[in-house]
């Protein structure tokens, strides 16, 4: 307890007291939105850009809060990680978008996989692989259908548990994509020790193209070599597909596309529009 100057101590004090309450306010806020179904899910469709088809798309949780408007999954994200609320919140994406897939299925405009972000504490804490399996029962929905993105710097914790899950998960048909690649600084060595099925290029690569064209080519190689898949997030313009194509990844995700959008629109844009 500080002593002395007990006019600094009660402006110290007063502003921590705030920041804390603001914090509680928003966790409370955060469990309330997901006991009563409050967030959504947008999906970002991804695409073959050398074959044009539509290969499927990420699932994106949405908080549109009641004072506050939309808050950046980054931020709310952060905050289930750090109250442990992230485990419901993922198994609620989870069931969310399965229940999503067997609409879609139903309605016979179902294509390509959805991909979930899992995580590193829902990852290595949770039991992802009995809630899939039990997920994708209850809904009565293919392995193949899913995808789960797993961060790079996620799956360097430790190889021997992380490969476990993985193995699991593909085993079952579920495909896995280490996320935000490039940002972790993964060796060859490593990455090959890893059963994955894709790299996913972080962004911040592909929006300063001109600068990395060297760093991207090397990736997709090194992805080569290594048989995986490989595509690019953040892709923006058709400058950046050009190279992308040159280079050898046909796999994007981007606003040159679409933004993450609501279910329905994704639907009418997107799944439905293939299907006519
Ligand atoms: P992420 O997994 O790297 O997702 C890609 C982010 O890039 C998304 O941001 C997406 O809206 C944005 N993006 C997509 N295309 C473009 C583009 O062409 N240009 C630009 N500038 N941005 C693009 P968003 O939706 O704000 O999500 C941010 C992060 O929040 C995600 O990054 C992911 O780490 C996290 N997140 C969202 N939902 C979940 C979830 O269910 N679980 C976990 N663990 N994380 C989630
Ligand atoms: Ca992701
Ligand atoms: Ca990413
Ligand atoms: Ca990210």
């Amino acid at each position: 307890v500080k002593q002395n100057g007990s006019d600094d101590f009660e402006v110290y004090d007063s502003a921590m007291n705030d920041q804390t309450i603001e914090r509680i306010n928003m966790e409370n806020d955060l469990r309330y939105a997901l006991e009563n179904d409050l967030l959504e899910i947008y999906y970002q469709p991804k695409y073959n850009s050398f074959t044009n088809e539509l290969i499927g798309s990420e699932a994106l949780l949405r908080w549109n809060h009641s004072n506050y408007g939309f808050i950046s999954p980054d931020t709310f994200i952060k905050l289930a990680e750090e109250t442990g609320i992230i485990i419901h919140l993922e198994e609620w994406v989870l069931r969310k978008v399965c229940r999503q897939i067997k609409e879609w299925k139903l309605a016979s405009c179902y294509r390509g996989r959805v991909s979930i972000n899992i995580s590193h504490i829902h990852f290595y804490q949770g039991d992802i692989v009995s809630a899939i399996t039990s997920t994708l029962m209850e809904f009565d929905i293919e392995p193949t259908c899913l995808e789960i993105e797993i961060t790079e710097t996620t799956m360097m914790n430790n190889e021997f548990e992380t490969n476990k899950t993985l193995q699991k998960l593909r085993s079952l048909g579920i495909e896995v994509s280490m996320d935000d690649f490039g940002t972790g600084y993964s060796s060859l060595g490593y990455l090959h020790k890893l059963s994955i099925d894709r790299l996913k290029i972080d962004k911040s690569f592909i929006h300063e193209m001109q600068k990395n064209e060297a760093i991207v080519a090397t990736i997709i190689s090194m992805a080569n070599t290594l048989n995986l898949k490989v595509i690019a997030e953040g892709v923006e313009t058709n400058d950046q597909i050009q190279v992308l194509n040159k280079l050898g990844c046909h796999e994007i995700q981007g606003y040159y596309y679409s933004k993450p959008i609501q279910p329905e629109i994704y639907k009418q844009n997107f799944l439905l529009a293939l299907a006519q």
